[in-house]
């Protein structure tokens, strides 16, 4: 099977950098290739020799000691097996640039890669209800904390008048630091090509916001097509059975790439990276504050309560900012819980291997 529409590798992001990167995997016989689907353990890649399926090897599947953070995630270059047609093995994942972590499923806390080596987020609202800002704050933080270029896309604004749009851009302004904002209509296709224009060729965009905020619509207007509808990918089963899947890492000629997987639209915040710079003004005044400890809670020299004081600083980004910092904190505080965890089994694991071989050597008694 050969690349059709794709035409090259680099059409899927591979530059010199990554070329770079993969050297010592190159020097070890391996060739590069892109995760472009995933389903249950089952990689479907492209190559410079066309499409394959790919499973990582047994050694990595022991090396990565079931963190589901170190498996290959779509949007990931692997190292695989050269020579191989149709079926390959995957012996490593190529060090991420950007990552959009959530949650693993399960009772354990475990961080998961829901896409990886995305270039551009776009953080979709639409200007149809209510704007939600604290919201957009979310998914900013996201969007911020994977390493990826965020770019705030409002929607429907062939819904609103030119005054509705330009409110709408100030009050998004304000939350939004440091991201690009974007007004686009699917329906009279205002801001699309401006939309496009932000991804370009070989480069990896991925769409978050809330249900019904319009992406599907976005997607295939960027595409041409349904999306969803044109893209599965046709592989053969362990059966032999032909069985079709949807890709979901999409190349669409003269746009770039754009990455849709079923996890993308749960994103939530991992860890705390990303509050600094998706409230880059609430930073600002904690450094202003007299105290170093300051808690913001009455004490003298508060900027942050001076600043709420006089309006400079919304009271409701304030407690957007103070939840989310709460929830990470929570989250952080788990992660460290079942780190601290696995060491101790780890230590243990240990002890108990070294007391079989001094029981061998020394009989059970010989040297407690
Ligand atoms: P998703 O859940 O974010 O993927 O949202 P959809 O793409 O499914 O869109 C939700 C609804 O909004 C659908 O009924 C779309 O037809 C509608 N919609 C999407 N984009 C626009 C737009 O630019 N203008 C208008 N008026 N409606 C839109
Ligand atoms: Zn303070």
């Amino acid at each position: 099977m050969a690349i059709s529409a794709a035409g090259s590798l680099e059409a899927f992001g591979w530059t010199e950098a990554w070329a770079t990167t993969f050297a010592r995997d190159a020097g070890l016989g391996h060739v590069p290739a892109r995760v472009i689907a995933e389903d249950r353990g089952s990689y479907q890649l492209v190559a410079r020799s066309g499409e394959l399926r790919g499973a990582v090897s047994g050694r990595f599947r022991f090396e990565a000691d079931e963190d589901p953070s170190r498996f290959p995630a779509v949007g990931d270059w692997v190292a695989v097996e050269a020579g191989l047609v149709d079926e390959t093995v995957i012996h490593g994942v190529v060090a991420r640039r950007t990552a959009l972590v959530r949650q693993a499923a399960g009772p354990r806390t475990r961080a998961q890669v829901v896409a990886a080596n995305v270039d551009v987020v776009f953080v979709v609202a639409s200007l149809n209800a209510d704007l939600n800002v604290r919201r957009l704050e979310r998914y900013l933080a996201a969007a911020w904390e994977s390493g990826a270029e965020p770019v705030v896309v409002l929607t429907k604004t062939d819904l609103r008048t030119a005054a509705e749009i330009d409110a709408a851009l100030v009050l998004v302004g304000g939350v939004a630091a440091g991201a690009t904002l974007l007004a686009v209509s699917a329906v009279d296709g205002r801001g699309i090509d401006a939309l496009a224009a932000r991804i370009g060729l070989g480069r990896t965009s991925a769409f978050v916001g809330s249900s019904g905020v319009g992406k599907s619509t976005l997607l295939n207007r960027l595409a041409g097509s349904e999306i969803a509808a044109t893209s599965e990918v046709r592989e053969d089963d362990a059966r032999g059975r032909h069985t079709t899947r949807r890709r979901e890492l999409h190349l669409v000629p003269n746009v770039g790439l754009i990455l849709d997987t079923p996890g993308m639209r749960e994103l939530a915040l991992w860890d705390g990276d990303g509050l600094e710079r998706s409230f880059v003004d609430i930073d600002a005044l904690i450094a202003e504050c007299r105290f170093g400890n300051c808690s913001h809670g009455g004490e003298p020299g508060c900027a942050i309560a001076a600043a709420l004081g006089d309006g400079r600083l919304d009271v409701d980004r304030y407690a957007s900012w103070r939840k989310l910092l709460r929830e990470t904190a929570h989250q952080e505080r788990r992660v460290d819980a079942v780190a601290r965890a696995t060491e101790r089994r780890k230590w243990k694991q240990i002890g108990k291997s070294v007391s079989r071989h001094m029981d061998a050597k020394y009989g059970a008694d010989g040297w407690r």
